[in-house]
């Protein structure tokens, strides 16, 4: 897509700091951290989200992701990895080109903040109900 800034990084016409690519994938490090080695993994053809991205390049993002996180667990030794999707400006995806965010963090490092809400109790009845909803929708 023209005016797709993670397109015009696929066409190399923006400049990225690529830490993995192959045919249908492409990994760069994201320009505003959340912590060190935070990777998006992206892939080469342009679909908004998840509702739209077409199925192998999906399962391409994610066995790249596999061994990306490798990856990142062997160069900086983490704690633990966020892998972090967003669909829908309601979600707060801002660029609208799957991607997925794979965050590391190292020990002594701050919590990440995605990966650290509050758990309250939920009303199951609503729970419930939700549930059943989805699985018709689904069936
Ligand atoms: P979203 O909220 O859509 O899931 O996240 C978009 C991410 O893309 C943000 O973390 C943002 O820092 C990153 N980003 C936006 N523009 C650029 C860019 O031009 N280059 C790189 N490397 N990352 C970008
Ligand atoms: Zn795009």
């Amino acid at each position: 897509m023209e005016s797709c800034i993670f397109c015009k990084i696929v066409r190399g016409e923006i400049p990225s700091f690529k830490v993995y690519e192959d045919e249908k994938v492409l990994a760069f490090e994201d320009i505003n951290p959340i912590s060190l080695g935070h990777t998006l993994v992206i892939p080469r053809n342009h679909a908004k989200d998840l509702w739209e991205i077409a199925e192998e390049d999906l399962t391409a993002v994610h066995l790249a992701s596999k061994k990306i996180t490798q990856g990142i667990a062997k160069a900086l030794n983490p704690i633990g990895v966020a892998c972090l999707q967003l669909n829908g400006p309601g979600a707060n995806q801002v660029v609208l080109h799957y991607h997925l965010h794979l965050i590391p963090r190292v020990s002594g490092g701050p919590e990440l903040p995605v990966a650290n809400w509050e758990l309250k109790k939920g009303d199951i009845s609503a729970i419930k109900a939700t549930a059943e909803k989805i699985a018709a929708a689904i069936r």
